[in-house]
């Protein structure tokens, strides 16, 4: 996977379509991430004690890597990511502006 942690994406299918959010998790084995605010589900908490009131909490869950698309920050553009190798080093390029990102 190219993007990772602390990358803004773009969500482009889905009910969070066209919305932006950082990654906040990258589950790199099951080729999802977990993106800020985004797929939100609700889950219904049990009362721990006797008296509360159940809650219904919406919680961030992980959507799949092909849901998104990296939005790169120099050139604000949603854009796929290459590499570019120099010196033994890998460095991630926009494609768009071919910045590293
Ligand atoms: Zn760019």
């Amino acid at each position: 996977m190219k993007v990772k942690k602390g990358d803004t994406v773009l969500i482009i299918s889905g009910k969070d379509k066209g919305r932006t959010a950082k990654i906040l998790k990258s589950l790199v084995k099951e080729r999802k991430v977990l993106v800020e605010g985004m797929n939100l589900k609700k889950k219904h908490v049990k009362p721990k004690k006797e008296g509360e009131k159940g809650q219904v909490i919406s919680v961030t869950t992980p959507m799949d890597v092909s849901n998104t698309k990296f939005l790169c920050p120099k050139c604000g553009k949603a854009t796929r990511l290459g590499y570019k190798i120099e010196k033994d080093k890998k460095f991630r390029i926009c494609k768009k502006c071919k910045s590293e990102v």
